[in-house]
Protein backbone atom coordinates (compact mmCIF):
# COMPACT_ATOMS: atom_id res chain seq x y z
CA UNK A 1 0.00 0.00 0.00
CA UNK A 2 1.21 3.22 -0.41
CA UNK A 3 3.11 5.43 1.87
CA UNK A 4 1.76 9.23 2.80
CA UNK A 5 3.57 11.68 1.11
CA UNK A 6 3.67 14.05 4.06
CA UNK A 7 3.44 12.59 7.69
CA UNK A 8 3.06 14.81 10.50
CA UNK A 9 3.22 13.64 14.19
CA UNK A 10 1.81 15.23 16.97
CA UNK A 11 3.45 18.54 15.79
CA UNK A 12 3.66 21.56 18.55
CA UNK A 13 3.99 24.90 16.64
CA UNK A 14 5.29 27.53 19.72
CA UNK A 15 5.32 31.60 18.67
CA UNK A 16 7.98 33.34 20.90
CA UNK A 17 8.96 30.26 22.95
CA UNK A 18 10.32 31.57 25.97
CA UNK A 19 9.19 34.91 25.92
CA UNK A 20 6.25 36.47 28.45
CA UNK A 21 4.18 36.40 25.28
CA UNK A 22 4.57 32.73 24.40
CA UNK A 23 1.87 31.34 21.93
CA UNK A 24 1.09 27.72 21.25
CA UNK A 25 -0.55 28.11 17.71
CA UNK A 26 -0.60 24.35 17.08
CA UNK A 27 -0.91 21.70 19.68
CA UNK A 28 -0.34 17.54 18.82
CA UNK A 29 -1.45 17.81 15.38
CA UNK A 30 -1.13 14.81 12.92
CA UNK A 31 -2.05 14.68 9.52
CA UNK A 32 -1.02 11.18 6.92
CA UNK A 33 -1.38 13.26 2.85
CA UNK A 34 -1.21 11.21 0.26
CA UNK A 35 0.19 11.88 -3.17
CA UNK A 36 -2.38 13.38 -5.34
CA UNK A 37 -4.78 14.93 -2.22
CA UNK A 38 -6.26 18.28 -2.51
CA UNK A 39 -6.09 18.38 1.29
CA UNK A 40 -8.20 21.51 2.75
CA UNK A 41 -7.02 22.86 6.13
CA UNK A 42 -10.27 24.69 7.29
CA UNK A 43 -11.36 26.45 10.69
CA UNK A 44 -11.95 30.31 12.02
CA UNK A 45 -9.62 33.00 11.63
CA UNK A 46 -7.02 32.17 14.05
CA UNK A 47 -7.20 28.31 14.57
CA UNK A 48 -3.85 27.51 13.48
CA UNK A 49 -4.22 26.86 10.02
CA UNK A 50 -1.40 28.98 8.37
CA UNK A 51 0.40 27.75 11.20
CA UNK A 52 0.19 24.37 9.77
CA UNK A 53 0.75 24.76 6.57
CA UNK A 54 3.94 26.53 6.80
CA UNK A 55 4.96 23.96 9.13
CA UNK A 56 4.72 21.58 6.24
CA UNK A 57 6.35 24.29 4.07
CA UNK A 58 9.31 24.07 6.60
CA UNK A 59 9.60 27.31 8.03
CA UNK A 60 8.26 26.67 11.57
CA UNK A 61 10.66 24.36 13.34
CA UNK A 62 8.09 22.39 16.26
CA UNK A 63 8.29 22.59 19.61
CA UNK A 64 7.08 18.99 19.59
CA UNK A 65 6.89 15.98 17.01
CA UNK A 66 7.67 15.54 13.64
CA UNK A 67 7.47 16.36 10.20
CA UNK A 68 8.16 14.01 7.56
CA UNK A 69 7.88 15.00 3.52
CA UNK A 70 8.90 12.02 1.15
CA UNK A 71 10.61 10.26 4.25
CA UNK A 72 12.63 13.07 5.01
CA UNK A 73 12.64 14.66 8.19
CA UNK A 74 13.26 17.94 7.13
CA UNK A 75 13.68 20.12 10.20
CA UNK A 76 16.40 17.34 10.70
CA UNK A 77 17.87 18.70 7.34
CA UNK A 78 20.59 20.85 7.04
CA UNK A 79 19.12 24.17 6.42
CA UNK A 80 20.59 24.01 2.63
CA UNK A 81 18.67 20.90 1.51
CA UNK A 82 15.60 22.76 3.63
CA UNK A 83 15.96 25.34 1.26
CA UNK A 84 15.93 22.33 -1.82
CA UNK A 85 12.57 21.26 -0.05
CA UNK A 86 11.16 24.54 -0.67
CA UNK A 87 12.29 25.35 -4.01
CA UNK A 88 11.74 21.93 -6.09
CA UNK A 89 8.99 19.97 -3.75
CA UNK A 90 6.89 23.03 -2.91
CA UNK A 91 5.02 25.93 -4.54
CA UNK A 92 3.45 28.21 -2.94
CA UNK A 93 0.77 30.96 -3.19
CA UNK A 94 -0.36 33.37 -0.42
CA UNK A 95 -3.58 35.64 -0.26
CA UNK A 96 -1.71 38.85 -0.75
CA UNK A 97 0.00 37.42 -4.32
CA UNK A 98 3.55 38.60 -2.65
CA UNK A 99 4.67 39.74 -6.76
CA UNK A 100 7.34 42.46 -6.73
CA UNK A 101 5.93 45.43 -8.31
CA UNK A 102 9.10 46.33 -9.84
CA UNK A 103 9.25 43.42 -12.11
CA UNK A 104 7.34 42.76 -15.33
CA UNK A 105 4.85 39.64 -14.91
CA UNK A 106 7.24 37.90 -16.91
CA UNK A 107 10.11 37.89 -14.37
CA UNK A 108 8.10 37.48 -11.69
CA UNK A 109 7.55 34.24 -13.22
CA UNK A 110 10.47 33.49 -14.31
CA UNK A 111 12.72 34.22 -10.80
CA UNK A 112 13.03 31.20 -9.06
CA UNK A 113 14.35 29.62 -12.02
CA UNK A 114 17.14 31.88 -11.66
CA UNK A 115 17.87 30.38 -8.02
CA UNK A 116 17.68 26.77 -10.15
CA UNK A 117 20.81 27.93 -12.66
CA UNK A 118 17.84 27.97 -15.72
CA UNK A 119 19.50 30.16 -18.91
CA UNK A 120 17.56 32.82 -19.62
CA UNK A 121 15.79 31.75 -22.89
CA UNK A 122 14.89 28.78 -21.25
CA UNK A 123 13.55 30.57 -18.38
CA UNK A 124 10.99 32.88 -20.06
CA UNK A 125 10.31 30.22 -21.91
CA UNK A 126 8.64 28.36 -19.57
CA UNK A 127 7.10 31.47 -17.69
CA UNK A 128 5.63 32.35 -20.63
CA UNK A 129 3.59 29.05 -21.46
CA UNK A 130 2.74 29.01 -17.91
CA UNK A 131 1.44 32.17 -18.02
CA UNK A 132 -0.37 31.56 -21.19
CA UNK A 133 -1.68 28.80 -19.52
CA UNK A 134 -2.87 30.53 -16.99
CA UNK A 135 -4.62 33.24 -18.98
CA UNK A 136 -2.76 35.58 -18.21
CA UNK A 137 -0.08 35.08 -21.06
CA UNK A 138 -1.21 38.86 -22.63
CA UNK A 139 -0.17 40.64 -19.64
CA UNK A 140 3.34 39.46 -19.60
CA UNK A 141 5.20 42.54 -19.93
CA UNK A 142 3.27 44.88 -17.74
CA UNK A 143 4.33 45.15 -14.13
CA UNK A 144 2.17 43.87 -11.41
CA UNK A 145 0.36 46.29 -9.79
CA UNK A 146 -1.19 47.51 -13.19
CA UNK A 147 -3.11 43.92 -12.86
CA UNK A 148 -6.42 43.72 -11.52
CA UNK A 149 -6.23 40.97 -8.62
CA UNK A 150 -7.61 38.09 -9.97
CA UNK A 151 -5.03 38.29 -12.54
CA UNK A 152 -1.97 39.07 -10.35
CA UNK A 153 -3.36 35.58 -8.30
CA UNK A 154 -3.12 33.77 -12.10
CA UNK A 155 0.52 35.19 -12.06
CA UNK A 156 1.21 33.74 -8.49
CA UNK A 157 0.03 30.47 -9.64
CA UNK A 158 2.27 30.66 -12.73
CA UNK A 159 5.16 31.82 -10.36
CA UNK A 160 4.38 28.76 -7.85
CA UNK A 161 4.26 25.94 -10.79
CA UNK A 162 7.93 27.07 -12.28
CA UNK A 163 9.86 24.30 -10.79
CA UNK A 164 7.42 22.01 -11.21
CA UNK A 165 6.71 21.25 -7.70
CA UNK A 166 5.30 18.46 -5.80
CA UNK A 167 3.42 19.90 -3.78
CA UNK A 168 0.96 23.30 -3.86
CA UNK A 169 0.51 25.11 -0.92
CA UNK A 170 -2.16 27.84 -0.97
CA UNK A 171 -2.96 30.11 2.27
CA UNK A 172 -6.35 31.48 1.66
CA UNK A 173 -5.50 32.06 -2.29
CA UNK A 174 -8.91 33.71 -3.07
CA UNK A 175 -9.53 35.82 0.24
CA UNK A 176 -8.57 39.04 -1.76
CA UNK A 177 -10.78 38.17 -4.75
CA UNK A 178 -14.08 38.83 -6.09
CA UNK A 179 -16.18 35.99 -7.03
CA UNK A 180 -15.86 36.03 -11.06
CA UNK A 181 -11.56 35.70 -10.05
CA UNK A 182 -12.24 33.50 -6.92
CA UNK A 183 -14.11 30.75 -9.88
CA UNK A 184 -10.89 31.21 -12.35
CA UNK A 185 -8.27 30.59 -9.13
CA UNK A 186 -9.99 27.95 -7.78
CA UNK A 187 -10.38 26.49 -11.23
CA UNK A 188 -6.76 26.24 -12.27
CA UNK A 189 -5.57 25.25 -8.43
CA UNK A 190 -8.44 22.39 -9.21
CA UNK A 191 -6.47 21.69 -12.81
CA UNK A 192 -3.55 21.52 -10.90
CA UNK A 193 -4.65 18.73 -8.75
CA UNK A 194 -6.86 16.29 -11.37
CA UNK A 195 -4.97 17.25 -14.60
CA UNK A 196 -1.19 17.41 -13.17
CA UNK A 197 -1.83 15.24 -10.48
CA UNK A 198 -0.20 18.16 -7.96
CA UNK A 199 -1.05 17.34 -3.97
CA UNK A 200 -2.76 20.70 -3.22
CA UNK A 201 -2.55 21.92 0.61
CA UNK A 202 -4.90 24.70 0.89
CA UNK A 203 -5.76 27.13 4.09
CA UNK A 204 -9.30 27.97 3.92
CA UNK A 205 -12.28 29.23 5.61
CA UNK A 206 -14.57 29.43 2.64
CA UNK A 207 -16.65 26.41 3.01
CA UNK A 208 -17.98 26.81 -0.70
CA UNK A 209 -14.80 25.19 -1.14
CA UNK A 210 -14.98 22.50 0.61
CA UNK A 211 -16.65 20.07 -2.07
CA UNK A 212 -13.13 20.72 -4.14
CA UNK A 213 -10.95 18.82 -1.62
CA UNK A 214 -10.52 15.01 -0.70
CA UNK A 215 -10.06 15.69 2.45
CA UNK A 216 -10.57 18.34 5.18
CA UNK A 217 -8.65 18.98 8.17
CA UNK A 218 -10.92 21.13 10.71
CA UNK A 219 -9.00 23.52 13.01
CA UNK A 220 -10.01 24.82 15.96
CA UNK A 221 -8.15 26.80 18.71
CA UNK A 222 -4.98 25.18 17.47
CA UNK A 223 -6.00 21.37 16.90
CA UNK A 224 -7.08 19.38 14.76
CA UNK A 225 -10.66 18.83 15.95
CA UNK A 226 -11.68 16.50 12.93
CA UNK A 227 -10.83 14.54 9.66
CA UNK A 228 -13.66 14.65 6.87
CA UNK A 229 -14.01 12.68 3.64
CA UNK A 230 -15.34 14.41 0.50
CA UNK A 231 -17.84 11.87 -0.57
CA UNK A 232 -18.08 13.44 -4.00
CA UNK A 233 -14.41 13.07 -4.68
CA UNK A 234 -12.98 9.35 -5.23
CA UNK A 235 -10.45 8.69 -2.17
CA UNK A 236 -6.34 8.63 -2.45
CA UNK A 237 -6.19 7.67 1.06
CA UNK A 238 -7.48 4.50 2.07
CA UNK A 239 -10.59 4.91 3.41
CA UNK A 240 -11.28 2.60 6.98
CA UNK A 241 -14.95 1.20 6.69
CA UNK A 242 -17.44 3.50 8.53
CA UNK A 243 -14.98 6.67 8.20
CA UNK A 244 -16.44 8.37 5.28
CA UNK A 245 -19.92 10.44 5.58
CA UNK A 246 -22.28 7.86 3.93
CA UNK A 247 -25.52 9.32 3.16
CA UNK A 248 -28.21 6.87 1.80
CA UNK A 249 -28.31 7.94 -1.30
CA UNK A 250 -24.08 6.44 -1.62
CA UNK A 251 -25.67 3.41 0.15
CA UNK A 252 -28.36 3.40 -2.52
CA UNK A 253 -25.88 3.40 -4.76
CA UNK A 254 -23.82 0.35 -3.94
CA UNK A 255 -26.76 -1.55 -3.81
CA UNK A 256 -28.12 -0.29 -7.21
CA UNK A 257 -25.03 0.02 -9.25
CA UNK A 258 -26.42 0.89 -13.01
CA UNK A 259 -29.29 3.26 -10.97
CA UNK A 260 -28.73 6.93 -12.19
CA UNK A 261 -28.06 9.16 -9.32
CA UNK A 262 -31.77 10.61 -9.78
CA UNK A 263 -33.58 6.57 -10.12
CA UNK A 264 -31.59 6.38 -6.67
CA UNK A 265 -33.13 9.86 -5.57
CA UNK A 266 -36.79 8.93 -6.39
CA UNK A 267 -35.88 5.37 -4.65
CA UNK A 268 -34.78 7.09 -1.80
CA UNK A 269 -37.77 9.31 -1.03
CA UNK A 270 -40.86 6.78 -1.79
CA UNK A 271 -38.52 4.65 0.65
CA UNK A 272 -39.48 7.51 3.07
CA UNK A 273 -42.87 7.86 2.30
CA UNK A 274 -44.25 4.59 1.95
CA UNK A 275 -44.27 2.00 4.40
CA UNK A 276 -47.20 -0.99 3.72
CA UNK A 277 -47.97 -0.71 0.07
CA UNK A 278 -47.56 -3.31 -2.57
CA UNK A 279 -44.78 -3.63 -4.70
CA UNK A 280 -46.73 -2.53 -7.76
CA UNK A 281 -48.22 0.42 -6.12
CA UNK A 282 -44.18 1.08 -5.30
CA UNK A 283 -42.93 1.04 -8.76
CA UNK A 284 -45.86 3.37 -9.94
CA UNK A 285 -45.43 5.70 -6.90
CA UNK A 286 -41.85 5.52 -7.99
CA UNK A 287 -42.37 6.67 -11.55
CA UNK A 288 -45.09 9.46 -10.70
CA UNK A 289 -42.86 11.11 -8.12
CA UNK A 290 -39.37 10.60 -10.87
CA UNK A 291 -41.71 13.19 -12.72
CA UNK A 292 -42.25 15.12 -9.68
CA UNK A 293 -38.54 15.40 -8.93
CA UNK A 294 -37.92 15.89 -12.57
CA UNK A 295 -40.13 18.79 -12.38
CA UNK A 296 -42.17 17.08 -14.93
CA UNK A 297 -45.78 17.37 -12.95
CA UNK A 298 -47.22 19.50 -10.85
CA UNK A 299 -48.45 18.65 -7.31
CA UNK A 300 -51.97 18.29 -8.24
CA UNK A 301 -50.91 15.92 -11.64
CA UNK A 302 -49.01 13.93 -9.25
CA UNK A 303 -52.47 14.10 -6.32
CA UNK A 304 -54.35 12.88 -8.79
CA UNK A 305 -52.46 9.98 -9.99
CA UNK A 306 -52.14 9.02 -6.22
CA UNK A 307 -55.57 8.65 -5.88
CA UNK A 308 -56.68 6.94 -8.94
CA UNK A 309 -57.85 3.49 -8.33
CA UNK A 310 -55.08 0.95 -9.40
CA UNK A 311 -57.19 -0.52 -12.21
CA UNK A 312 -57.20 2.54 -13.85
CA UNK A 313 -53.12 3.22 -13.90
CA UNK A 314 -53.32 4.73 -10.76
CA UNK A 315 -51.63 4.00 -7.23
CA UNK A 316 -55.32 3.83 -5.17
CA UNK A 317 -53.92 5.52 -2.06
CA UNK A 318 -56.73 7.23 0.38
CA UNK A 319 -56.98 10.59 -0.52
CA UNK A 320 -55.60 11.45 3.04
CA UNK A 321 -52.03 9.74 2.24
CA UNK A 322 -51.83 11.03 -0.79
CA UNK A 323 -52.31 14.84 0.36
CA UNK A 324 -49.67 13.87 3.02
CA UNK A 325 -47.30 12.44 0.65
CA UNK A 326 -47.75 15.41 -2.22
CA UNK A 327 -46.83 18.07 0.77
CA UNK A 328 -44.27 16.24 2.32
CA UNK A 329 -42.45 15.29 -1.10
CA UNK A 330 -42.86 18.56 -2.40
CA UNK A 331 -41.29 20.29 0.61
CA UNK A 332 -37.81 17.58 1.25
CA UNK A 333 -37.67 18.55 -2.88
CA UNK A 334 -37.47 21.63 -2.06
CA UNK A 335 -34.90 21.71 0.43
CA UNK A 336 -32.99 19.21 -1.52
CA UNK A 337 -32.61 21.73 -3.97
CA UNK A 338 -31.54 24.34 -1.94
CA UNK A 339 -28.63 21.96 -0.43
CA UNK A 340 -27.48 20.72 -4.30
CA UNK A 341 -27.54 24.61 -4.88
CA UNK A 342 -25.71 25.31 -2.56
CA UNK A 343 -23.02 22.25 -2.74
CA UNK A 344 -22.54 23.58 -6.21
CA UNK A 345 -22.02 27.04 -5.31
CA UNK A 346 -18.09 27.08 -5.15
CA UNK A 347 -17.44 31.22 -5.76
CA UNK A 348 -19.74 32.57 -2.76
CA UNK A 349 -18.01 35.17 -0.87
CA UNK A 350 -20.76 34.91 1.50
CA UNK A 351 -20.93 31.35 1.81
CA UNK A 352 -21.47 31.19 5.91
CA UNK A 353 -24.03 33.46 5.32
CA UNK A 354 -25.48 31.52 2.96
CA UNK A 355 -24.94 28.52 4.80
CA UNK A 356 -26.84 29.64 7.99
CA UNK A 357 -30.11 30.90 6.11
CA UNK A 358 -30.14 27.39 4.42
CA UNK A 359 -29.50 25.75 7.82
CA UNK A 360 -32.62 28.24 9.05
CA UNK A 361 -34.46 27.01 6.55
CA UNK A 362 -34.39 23.39 6.83
CA UNK A 363 -34.29 23.81 10.70
CA UNK A 364 -37.93 25.67 10.32
CA UNK A 365 -38.75 23.09 8.03
CA UNK A 366 -37.76 20.13 10.55
CA UNK A 367 -39.34 21.59 13.39
CA UNK A 368 -42.39 22.14 11.26
CA UNK A 369 -42.79 18.62 10.06
CA UNK A 370 -42.21 17.16 13.26
CA UNK A 371 -44.20 19.50 15.20
CA UNK A 372 -41.22 19.85 17.82
CA UNK A 373 -41.36 23.07 20.22
CA UNK A 374 -37.66 24.51 21.14
CA UNK A 375 -36.35 26.59 23.18
CA UNK A 376 -34.53 29.36 22.12
CA UNK A 377 -31.02 28.13 22.64
CA UNK A 378 -32.34 24.92 21.30
CA UNK A 379 -33.34 26.46 18.23
CA UNK A 380 -30.02 27.50 17.53
CA UNK A 381 -27.80 24.54 18.16
CA UNK A 382 -30.07 22.54 15.69
CA UNK A 383 -29.64 25.20 13.18
CA UNK A 384 -25.66 24.62 14.09
CA UNK A 385 -25.99 21.12 13.80
CA UNK A 386 -27.67 21.21 10.41
CA UNK A 387 -25.14 24.22 9.11
CA UNK A 388 -22.56 21.25 9.70
CA UNK A 389 -24.02 18.55 8.43
CA UNK A 390 -25.03 20.32 4.83
CA UNK A 391 -21.50 21.73 4.55
CA UNK A 392 -20.56 18.12 5.65
CA UNK A 393 -18.37 18.91 8.36
CA UNK A 394 -20.23 16.05 10.33
CA UNK A 395 -22.05 12.83 9.75
CA UNK A 396 -25.29 11.05 10.43
CA UNK A 397 -23.82 9.76 13.65
CA UNK A 398 -22.83 12.95 14.74
CA UNK A 399 -25.79 14.68 13.79
CA UNK A 400 -27.79 12.12 15.83
CA UNK A 401 -25.65 12.34 18.83
CA UNK A 402 -25.61 15.87 18.88
CA UNK A 403 -29.82 15.87 19.14
CA UNK A 404 -29.24 13.99 22.22
CA UNK A 405 -26.94 15.93 23.86
CA UNK A 406 -27.56 18.42 26.56
CA UNK A 407 -28.45 21.93 25.63
CA UNK A 408 -25.40 23.36 27.41
CA UNK A 409 -23.43 21.17 25.34
CA UNK A 410 -24.92 22.16 21.93
CA UNK A 411 -27.19 19.75 21.44
CA UNK A 412 -31.39 19.11 21.76
CA UNK A 413 -31.71 17.16 24.97
CA UNK A 414 -33.54 14.58 22.83
CA UNK A 415 -34.50 11.34 23.48
CA UNK A 416 -33.29 8.51 21.08
CA UNK A 417 -36.46 7.91 19.43
CA UNK A 418 -37.04 11.65 18.91
CA UNK A 419 -33.69 11.90 17.84
CA UNK A 420 -33.54 8.96 15.41
CA UNK A 421 -36.67 10.31 13.98
CA UNK A 422 -35.70 13.83 13.24
CA UNK A 423 -32.27 12.39 11.69
CA UNK A 424 -33.76 9.75 9.43
CA UNK A 425 -35.66 12.09 8.02
CA UNK A 426 -33.02 14.82 7.47
CA UNK A 427 -30.76 12.52 6.22
CA UNK A 428 -33.81 11.65 3.58
CA UNK A 429 -33.43 15.34 2.71
CA UNK A 430 -29.38 15.46 2.65
CA UNK A 431 -29.25 12.20 0.10
CA UNK A 432 -31.54 13.67 -2.10
CA UNK A 433 -29.32 16.60 -2.25
CA UNK A 434 -26.33 14.82 -2.86
CA UNK A 435 -24.96 14.13 -6.13
CA UNK A 436 -22.98 10.93 -5.70
CA UNK A 437 -21.29 10.74 -9.38
CA UNK A 438 -17.58 11.25 -8.28
CA UNK A 439 -15.68 13.41 -10.04
CA UNK A 440 -12.63 10.75 -10.60
P1 LIG B 1 -5.28 31.03 10.87
O1 LIG B 1 -4.42 30.89 9.64
O2 LIG B 1 -6.14 29.86 11.16
O3 LIG B 1 -6.07 32.29 10.86
P2 LIG B 1 -2.73 31.30 12.25
O4 LIG B 1 -2.09 29.97 12.06
O5 LIG B 1 -2.25 32.40 11.41
O6 LIG B 1 -4.32 31.15 12.16
O7 LIG B 1 -2.57 31.75 13.76
C1 LIG B 1 -2.92 30.94 14.86
C2 LIG B 1 -2.68 31.70 16.14
O8 LIG B 1 -1.29 31.94 16.28
C3 LIG B 1 -3.35 33.05 16.16
O9 LIG B 1 -3.87 33.26 17.45
C4 LIG B 1 -2.27 34.02 15.84
O10 LIG B 1 -2.48 35.27 16.48
C5 LIG B 1 -1.04 33.34 16.41
N1 LIG B 1 0.16 33.68 15.64
C6 LIG B 1 0.32 33.50 14.31
N2 LIG B 1 1.55 33.88 13.90
C7 LIG B 1 2.19 34.33 15.02
C8 LIG B 1 3.49 34.86 15.27
N3 LIG B 1 4.38 34.98 14.30
N4 LIG B 1 3.77 35.21 16.55
C9 LIG B 1 2.87 35.05 17.54
N5 LIG B 1 1.64 34.56 17.38
C10 LIG B 1 1.28 34.19 16.13
MG1 LIG C 1 -4.13 32.26 8.11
Amino acid sequence: MAKPLIICRNLDIIYNKGKSNEFRALSNASTDIYEGEYIILFGASGSGKSTLMYAIQGSLPPGGGTMRIGGEDIYALRIEDRVYFQRYVMGIIFQQFNLIPSLTVLDNVALPMIFANVDKPTRERRAQSLLDRFGVGMVSHKITPMLSGGQQQRVSVSRSMVNDPKILLADEPTGNLDSVSTQQVMDKIDEINTFDKRTIIMVSHNAAHLSYAHRVYYLKDGAIVREVVNPQRKQIKPVKEGETIVTELEQLARLFPYDSVDTLRVKSLVNLLTQDYTYDQLVRMESIISHFIAGKVDKVAVMKALIMPYERGGVGLPEKDARRMVHTSAKIIGNADDIRRFRKQQNNDHAFFGQHKLAERLKDHLLHAHRLKLSKKQDQNLTELIADRVVGVSGEDELNAGMMKGVTAGGLALSEKEADDLTRYFEKIIALGVDVSYKS
